[in-house]
């Protein structure tokens, strides 16, 4: 039990210090700043943030979301982001343990969480990140070759499927950035998950569309890669146990 709480606390620690760095990513990315060599520094008045304003999830409780220097209010979005992402990593343990698996969850969770609010924002999913979820799904097919057709099939399952819908609409169904998302993460996933996940993302996406322009004035333009990426995450981490349990219902 001990060492469970343990390796849990660590996993969410882990989680809130990546979450820090999706934080830099989703900012810099968009306007094409360098993410890895400028110091991170206040929005507003331009104070270069010491080690002590950069812990994850604790400076910005202390700071009661305001500069150090001018005040100013420092976006929710940081505890947001490093708190879910923690989450997310101690989710991922506690339900897949200390397995290649789980690591390679958590990584695309925090993929998946970054681009996600990339592309709310500004209806694009940044290709570095397809690239990176492609090279995870390469390691868990050379890690698991002897079940290789699951995953170059579920690579090509739901991504072939849009694919002819993107030809149909002549581009205005679907993404091309989505198309990528699913191929990738079918790689990773193998080809049961990636469909019931594009299915629950499908779901999702149109319940939550419906609702925010009854509410706001959401308009019709939707970005995808937010619900598909809660549903491959769902997917991913309970897909399994709702496959089985959906099969027992029908009795098969
Ligand atoms: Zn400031």
């Amino acid at each position: 039990m001990l060492p469970t709480i343990l390796i849990t606390t660590y996993f969410f620690l882990l989680g809130i210090v990546i979450g820090s760095f999706l934080n830099v990513l989703i900012f810099r990315i968009p306007k094409k700043e360098n993410f890895i060599t400028t110091r991170s520094h206040c929005m507003s008045c331009g104070y270069v943030l010491k080690w002590y304003d950069l812990v994850p999830l604790f400076s910005w409780i202390a700071l009661g979301g305001k500069c150090r220097k001018c005040k100013a209010r420092i976006s929710v979005q940081y505890p947001l982001i490093e708190g879910l992402n923690g989450v997310l990593y101690a989710i991922t343990f506690l339900m897949k343990g200390l397995t290649v698996e789980t690591l390679l969850y958590c990584l695309l969770f925090s993929s998946l969480l970054a681009l996600s609010v990339i592309d709310f924002r500004t209806y694009e999913i940044p290709v570095g990140f397809n690239y990176f979820i492609l090279a995870l799904g390469a390691v868990r097919l050379l890690a698991d070759l002897s079940g290789w057709r699951t995953y170059l099939f579920g690579s090509l399952v739901v991504s072939g499927f849009l694919m002819i819908l993107f030809y149909a609409t002549h581009g205005r169904g679907i993404g091309g950035g989505d198309i990528k998302l699913m191929a990738t993460c079918g790689l990773l996933l193998g080809w049961k998950l990636i469909i019931l996940g594009f299915l629950l993302g499908c779901i999702i996406g149109s319940v939550i569309h419906l609702i925010r322009m009854k509410v706001s004035d959401a308009g019709r333009m939707l970005a995808m890669g937010p619900y598909l990426s809660i549903g491959v995450a769902i997917s991913a981490l309970w897909g399994e146990r709702l496959i089985e349990a959906y099969l027992r219902f029908l009795g098969l």
